[in-house]
């Protein structure tokens, strides 16, 4: 039987009984026919995650009956997306595969030729959490409420390093770029920054480069969809400056299936 992963709000420790939401209890009863007993991994991104396993608790309700800790919690890269927001099924994809990729914020950013107004930012977060219950992350992204560009670069944070994808030819490629990094940048938190369809407004490349830690950055001679080019820039992140320098590591072949027959 493979085991179910839940992202919970609960504080996890052994011995513990971990609420489980009505949309998790009928997932599991009702999607993945789990009976009581049925074995899964719970984290809530401050604890680790934990073995745990279903039991009923009245006609609908159930609980997760918390055992052992199977991983402590680990510190992972501190890197956001800043992304101008595009259109629904494809800001969906931006947020499920911007959660593989290991952001720690995925910040939607209105800017002068921004296509889309409003987003759904509960949908998104959904989104994200199912996507880190399947990733094995131990902690789900923070989604944050849409910000206009200027505000946002008004406000940037001291100390944040900033990876502007620029599609004008404003900067190096971005292999270059960060593989010439010092070990101080590679250690600082970072953002990855791109435009929406109809690309960054001149005064908007301008306030970039007002930013002290601005790196603009080149991807390649063909101008990617604003969702391809997130997910390409964040690759390259993870791959020259993140944890993708670490080897994956080694589990055991049993650990996403439950030798628990029930
Ligand atoms: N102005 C073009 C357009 O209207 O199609 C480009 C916009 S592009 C679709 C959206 C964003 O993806 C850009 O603002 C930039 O952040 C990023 N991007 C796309 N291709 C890129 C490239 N070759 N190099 C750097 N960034 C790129």
């Amino acid at each position: 039987m493979s085991v179910s992963r839940l992202f919970v709000e609960a504080d996890l420790a052994a011995g513990i009984e971990a609420p489980l939401k009505e949309a998790q209890v009928h997932y599991l009863r009702h999607v993945m026919r789990r009976p009581d007993g049925a074995p899964l991994l719970l984290f809530n991104g401050r604890d680790g995650e934990w073995r745990a396993t279903l039991a009923g608790r009245g006609k609908k309700a159930a609980v997760a009956e918390v055992g052992d800790c199977t991983r402590a919690q680990a510190a992972e890269p501190d890197v956001w997306l800043c992304f101008a927001p595009v259109k629904r099924a494809r800001i969906d994809y931006i947020a499920e595969k911007a959660t593989e990729l290991g952001v720690s914020v995925l910040q939607p950013v209105l800017t002068r030729h921004t296509a889309v107004e409003r987003v759904n930012v509960e949908r998104l977060r959904a989104n994200a959490i199912e996507a880190a219950e399947q990733t094995e992350r131990l902690s789900v992204p923070e989604v944050r409420a849409p910000v206009d560009l200027a505000r946002l670069l008004a406000q940037w944070p001291e100390g944040r390093r900033l990876l502007m994808c620029d599609e004008t030819g404003g900067g190096p490629p971005i292999a270059e770029a960060l593989a010439s990094l010092d070990a101080a940048a590679r250690a600082a938190p970072w953002a990855v920054v791109v435009g929406p369809e109809g690309g960054f407004a001149e005064e908007e490349l301008a306030a970039f480069r007002r930013i002290r830690d601005v790196m603009a950055v080149g991807l390649g001679p063909r101008i990617l969809r604003a969702d391809t080019a997130a997910l390409a820039a964040l690759a390259c992140w993870q791959a020259l400056v993140g944890d993708w320098r670490q080897p994956t590591p080694r589990l055991p072949t049993d650990y996403r299936t439950s030798k628990v027959t029930v």
